[in-house]
């Protein structure tokens, strides 16, 4: 054991070029406790046939440990998977002006909750408030943290300790574990749940509104669809019952899109304004899904409810920051401006023609020297348009071992995400925002010559 003692010191190590080196990159502190933690691991693996490591390994080895500690955890990733709002990749992608909003907004003092006009106190909620009542026809606005803060507010705000009824058509878990019923009783309300799973009338909404109730909640469907012998009744049809009994009719719309999907020709998913034009007292939906915005939940609706949402605590607590404020009210100026298929990501990827999604397919086989065109399918994930899909163009290539090649690519830098469609890796420009292409075609091409050693061989061989 007398060999351990020839180990260098902290002291010692510290001394080195490299330990200066790194007190620099990462602070005197982190370094000392990494030279600690590697001298203790070196102690302890310490074998009389292996004998110890050098000065320089033991510094490089604290290195390392420094750059593991200090590695983001959160970082960009390329989504080549075809779904447009993948929840597991951030969801929407912001726009250029939403991202400069950010950056003025974060980098100084804002008047966040400052009346410049008056010089005292203002309020965070005016913000994007008048865009939102604006491009809805809503008489007021409320943006909260995310939609499922949205609807747990409403319910405490309405309905706490009163019945809130729901057709049995509508208890979605929406994902992450976000069940309306759980969502439903964590606020107090009392569900009364009305119909069957494929089949609700409107005579049980109204057999439910005989005894006493706070409101009457509709849930879009969101990521499932009910086919078949199925029956719902209409918005309009609902919101007259609701009144006739003197209730409001909150409606969770989910994606809640402001643009008509059939545009697009695709289905048309409910938008905000239909809604609320539809007479719905309030409507509910994120920021992140069709709207194309950052992280959000929207509430419009009548002025008296959402004035009740807001003094309520639970507002206080949910309350959507700065920055999202500043996100949010650049991403609604684009549809104010008419400008939202060419400004917001989400849109511009929804609109781009077959055509150009060929050529980009196409230009991405010609840069690699490899793979096929294929005709597919994109997605729009994020619970919105379950069934449609958008016809695409892929990338495809043979690989030997499909799954091995997706776990190389993930492990690029920056990450690329990608998927497997029959026993071939596909890659979906769609998703692929036009400035990540040069780093997707590095990383496929060092992926695939990683798989290939033999081709690169053969390249330097010919050199
Ligand atoms: C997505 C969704 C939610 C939850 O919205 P978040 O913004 O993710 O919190 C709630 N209800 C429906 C119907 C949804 O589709």
């Amino acid at each position: 054991m007398s060999e351990l003692r020839q180990l260098p010191s902290v002291e010692q190590l510290l001394q080195t070029r490299q330990a200066a080196e790194d007190i620099t990159a990462y602070g005197r502190p982190l370094t000392l406790e990494a030279l600690r933690q590697t001298l203790a691991v070196v102690r302890q693996a310490f074998s009389e046939q292996d004998g110890l490591p050098g000065e320089q390994a033991i510094l490089q080895q604290a290195r390392d440990r420094l750059r593991e500690w200090t590695a983001p955890s959160l970082y960009p990733v390329i989504n080549a998977t075809g779904v447009v709002l993948h929840t597991n990749l951030g969801r929407a992608p912001l726009s250029q002006a939403a991202i400069q909003a950010i950056q003025a907004t974060s980098q100084g003092y804002s008047n966040l909750e400052y009346d410049l006009g008056k010089g005292q106190r203002g309020s965070r909620l005016l913000h994007a408030e008048s865009l939102l009542t604006h491009l809805t026809g809503a008489e007021a606005a409320l943006v909260v943290n995310n939609n499922a803060a949205a609807l747990l507010l409403i319910l405490s705000a309405l309905a706490s300790r009163k019945r809130a009824v729901i057709s049995r058509t509508q208890l979605v878990e929406v994902g992450g574990g976000f069940r309306i019923p759980e969502v439903m009783a964590q606020s107090g309300a009392r569900l009364v749940e009305i119909g069957a799973t494929n089949r609700v009338h409107l005579s049980d909404y109204e057999n439910a509104l005989a005894e006493p109730t706070a409101l009457v909640l509709r849930a879009h469907h969101s990521n499932f669809r009910i086919i078949g012998f199925t029956s719902e009744p209409g918005l309009a049809e609902l919101v007259a019952l609701a009144h006739r009994h003197g209730l409001p009719l909150v409606h969770d719309l989910g994606s809640g899109s402001l643009m008509d999907t059939a545009r697009y020709g695709l289905s048309h998913e409910p938008t905000v304004q239909e809604s609320i034009k539809a007479g719905v007292d309030l409507v509910c939906f994120s920021g992140d899904k069709l709207l194309g915005g950052p992280q959000a939940g929207i509430i419009v609706g009548r002025l008296d409810l959402v004035a009740k949402l807001r003094k309520h605590p639970l507002a206080r607590a949910i309350r959507a920051d700065k920055l999202c404020l500043a996100a949010l009210s650049a991403t609604l100026l684009h549809y104010l401006k008419d400008e939202a298929d060419r400004e917001i990501p989400v849109w511009r990827m929804i609109s781009e023609t077959p055509e150009s999604l060929r050529a980009r397919a196409a230009r991405w086989a010609g840069e690699l020297g490899e793979g096929e065109v294929i005709e597919g399918q994109s997605a729009f994930g994020g619970g919105s348009l379950p069934e449609e899909n958008l016809p695409t163009f892929l990338l495809a290539l043979d690989v030997a071992q499909p799954n091995r090649f997706l776990s190389r690519l993930r492990q690029a830098s920056p990450p690329i995400v990608a998927r497997i469609q029959d026993d071939r890796v596909v890659l979906d420009p769609r998703t692929v925002l036009p400035g990540e292409e040069n780093a997707l075609l590095i990383g496929l091409k060092t992926a695939l010559s990683a798989l290939r050693p033999e081709k690169k061989r053969l390249i330097t061989g010919t050199l």
